[in-house]
């Protein structure tokens, strides 16, 4: 799978992805993440690639231009023509579907928008989709991007050691996760539940549902409502 991203400080793009499991997949050739900075795609003499928003407002707005002429080479660039996806918090909530989703997917370009965001031209005729990290508004699509661009990469088969890491996590089947011990079995006088000492497979396999459900229903109430309502 090949991941773009689109944005005005690819170095601090780079420096997040080249750690941790996203670069191990990347040095292992399972992922192919490049960060493209929009100012090599300015018309503009100084490399800007802002301007004043027609109408009036607050802030600077990203220029039609710079984005397309980007993405287009992208494109070039490409077996096929990746999902063109924008950062926005007007965008529809990210989750873990959409992970799965676009994990099977062989190209998605991931667009970061900054000061008031984009001519709403490119979006309109080259955005393919727009997605959101949460209601709340960042400065730019950067975290949301390498956000997305981690649990996406994990999702890829061969990126994390078994499937079973992500298949029990929370919200992976609709629950969160079972809570979970390491040595040493007493803490500070507080020890691991027994059952989990028991080898009892079936026992410790029940244990776990039951953590996940009681604390879905304690934390999460809304994602018990949604998988009985689905
Ligand atoms: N003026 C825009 C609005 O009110 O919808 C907000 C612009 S925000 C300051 C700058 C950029 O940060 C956006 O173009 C978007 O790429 C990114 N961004 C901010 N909050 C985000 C969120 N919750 N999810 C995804 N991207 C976000």
């Amino acid at each position: 799978m090949r991941i773009d991203i689109i944005t005005l400080f690819p170095e601090m793009c780079e420096r997040v992805i080249d750690e941790s499991i996203t670069g191990q997949a990347r040095r292992a050739g399972l992922v192919d993440i490049r960060c493209h900075n929009l100012r090599d795609y300015s018309d503009d003499r100084r490399r800007r690639v802002d301007d004043y928003p027609y109408g009036g407002g607050q802030g600077m707005l990203i220029k039609a231009e710079p984005v397309a002429r980007c993405f287009e080479a992208i494109c070039r660039q490409t077996s096929s023509r990746p999902l063109f996806i924008y950062m926005s918090p007007q965008g529809e909530v990210f989750r873990q579907s959409i992970a799965v989703e676009l994990s099977g997917l062989e190209n998605i370009c991931l667009l970061c928008g900054h000061y008031e965001g984009i001519d709403e031209r490119v979006l309109e005729t080259m955005v393919d989709r727009q997605l959101s990290i949460g209601d709340f508004v960042l400065t730019g699509g950067e975290l949301p991007a390498l956000a997305i661009t981690d649990a996406v990469a994990r999702m890829i088969p061969g990126v994390l050691s078994e499937n079973a890491s992500f298949e029990d996590e929370s919200h992976f089947s609709g629950l969160l996760e079972y809570p979970q011990y390491t040595r040493p079995p007493v803490w500070r006088g507080i020890p691991v539940p027994e059952v989990l000492k028991s080898g009892h497979a079936k026992n410790i396999a029940d244990w776990k549902h039951e953590q996940s459900l009681e604390r879905t229903a304690r934390l999460r109430p809304d994602m018990l409502e949604k998988t009985s309502s689905d």
